[in-house]
C-alpha cells in the first residue's frame, strides 16, 4: 500500500452527486467562492485576479467573474473567453503575434510586456491603430520564489525583462505616451511554505521600489504574482494565508499611491474540480489488484504523475460510490489508454469496488482538462459541470 494525498476538508464527508455519465469533471462553485472569501479576509484591499490557464471553463468564469477584481490571461484565447465580463483584463505570455498585440490594444486590455522587443512593437501598433496603449512590464526579477514547484525568476528567462533593464523601458513608455501600468512580478507557482512566498513578495516590494525611483515614476499598479500552492501529496499542508497577508498588509503602507493585485489559478478553483471516472473492469495481475477505468491521463495527466513531476506519488481519491464503512482493499487505478504512464492511483487502499463504481479524483479543478492530452487515443471527450456544492 501506497500514501496519497489528503483529501480536501470541503469533501469531509464523501457524499457525492454522481454524475450521470463518466468521466466527467465536476466544479464545485461553493469551494470557489470559499476560497474567495479566504482571500478577501486574509488580503483586504488587494486586488484578487483570476489566472485563466488553470480552468478556463465558460461557466466556471463567468461565476469567478463577479467575485475578482480581474483576469490574467494567457494568450489572446484566453482574452476572449473573459472579454465580454466587463472585468480588467491583462494579457501575459512570450511570443504576442503582431496580430495578438493589435487585439489587445484595440480591446483596451493590458499587456504585460514580455520583451522590450514586445513593448516596440506594442508602441507601434497603438500609433497606427491611434489608441494609447495599456502597457504593464513584466519583470524576471533577480530572486525567485523558495519551494515553488515551478520557478520563475531568478535565472535566465523568456518571461519578463531583466529587472535591471526595467527603469529605461518604463520611461521609453512613457515617453512615448502609452498608459503606463506597472509591474508584474512573477517567481513562481505551486508553493506551499507561507515563510518563502512572504520573502518573495518582501523581495519583490523592495524591486518595484526600486525600479519605480529609478524609472522615475510611481506604478499605478503591481501584479504581485501568486504562487499559492495547494496540497496534492501525502504529507503537504494547506498554505498558510493569514500569516502572508498579516506580513504584507503592513508594508502596502510604504506604496500610498499604488494598487496591488495576487493572481491565483490553482489555489482558488484546484480543490474545487473533482474528476469522476467509472470502473469498466477489474483484474489481478501477479498479484496486484486493478481497477480499470473509462477516463485518464487523457483528462487528468496531472494525476497520472506526468506533468512536471519528478517522482510520481498518489493525489488524493475515493470510491465515490462505496457505501460509508465498506471493507478496503490494495488497488492500482488506472485509465483506458495503451501505456503504462495511465496510472491514476498506484496501490491505494480503497473501499472494494469493482465494474460500475465511480471513482473520484481530487485536485482536478485546475489544470486538469485542458492541461492533459485529451486528444490522445481518441477517446470521448469528458463532461463538465459546474455544480453548486459537494453533496
Ligand atoms: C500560470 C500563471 C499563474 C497561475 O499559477 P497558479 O499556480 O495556478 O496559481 C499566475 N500568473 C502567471 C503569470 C502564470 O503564468
Amino acid at each position: 500500500m501506497k500514501p496519497m494525498g489528503a483529501i480536501p476538508s470541503d469533501f469531509n464527508d464523501l457524499v457525492f452527486t454522481i454524475p450521470d455519465s463518466t468521466p466527467a469533471f465536476f466544479y464545485y462553485s461553493s469551494v470557489v467562492a470559499d476560497r474567495v472569501a479566504r482571500f478577501r479576509a486574509a488580503f483586504p484591499g488587494v486586488d484578487l485576479h483570476y489566472a485563466v490557464k488553470a480552468n478556463p471553463f465558460g461557466p466556471l468564469l463567468e461565476a469567478m467573474a463577479p467575485l475578482v477584481d480581474g483576469f490574467d490571461a494567457a494568450s489572446i484565447g484566453e482574452v476572449g473567453r473573459v472579454s465580454a465580463f466587463g472585468q480588467p483584463i491583462s494579457f501575459a505570455g512570450p511570443g504576442k503575434t503582431n496580430g495578438e498585440l493589435a487585439m489587445a490594444i484595440g480591446g483596451g486590455i493590458t499587456i504585460n510586456l514580455e520583451s522590450e522587443g514586445e513593448a516596440d512593437r506594442a508602441l507601434a501598433f497603438g500609433e497606427q491603430l491611434g489608441e494609447t496603449p495599456r502597457l504593464a512590464v513584466r519583470v524576471n526579477p533577480e530572486f525567485e520564489l523558495r519551494g515553488s514547484g515551478m520557478r520563475m525568476g531568478g535565472r535566465a528567462s523568456p518571461f519578463g525583462v531583466d529587472a535591471d533593464r526595467v527603469p529605461a523601458l518604463v520611461k521609453r513608455l512613457i515617453a512615448a505616451g502609452a498608459d503606463w501600468q506597472g509591474f508584474h512580478v512573477f517567481a513562481g507557482s505551486q508553493a506551499l511554505d507561507a515563510q518563502a512566498i512572504v520573502d518573495s513578495q518582501a523581495h519583490t516590494l523592495d524591486l518595484v521600489a526600486r525600479l519605480g525611483d529609478q524609472a522615475g515614476a510611481v506604478p499605478p499598479l503591481v501584479n504581485l504574482g501568486g504562487g499559492f500552492g495547494i496540497p496534492y501529496f501525502p504529507g503537504e499542508t494547506p498554505v498558510d494565508l493569514e500569516a502572508i497577508g498579516a506580513a504584507l498588509l503592513p508594508r502596502l503602507a510604504e506604496f500610498p499611491d499604488t494598487r496591488f493585485a495576487i493572481e491565483l489559478g490553482r489555489w482558488l478553483v484546484g480543490e474545487a474540480g473533482v474528476y469522476f471516472t467509472r470502473v469498466i473492469d477489474k483484474k489481478v495481475s501477479r498479484g496486484e489488484t486493478f481497477l480499470m477505468c473509462d477516463g485518464g491521463l487523457n483528462h487528468q495527466l496531472a494525476a497520472t504523475g506526468n506533468l512536471g513531476t519528478v517522482v510520481r506519488r498518489n493525489y488524493p481519491v475515493a470510491v465515490a460510490t462505496a457505501a460509508p464503512g465498506a471493507p478496503t482493499e490494495t488497488v492500482t487505478v488506472v485509465g483506458p489508454l495503451c501505456t503504462p504512464l495511465d496510472r491514476l492511483a498506484d496501490q491505494v487502499e480503497l473501499p472494494v469496488a469493482g465494474p460500475g463504481d465511480v471513482i473520484a479524483i481530487f485536485m482536478a479543478g485546475a489544470y486538469g482538462l485542458t492541461a492533459s492530452p485529451h486528444e490522445f487515443l481518441g477517446h470521448s471527450r469528458p463532461a463538465e459541470l459546474l455544480v453548486g456544492t459537494p453533496a
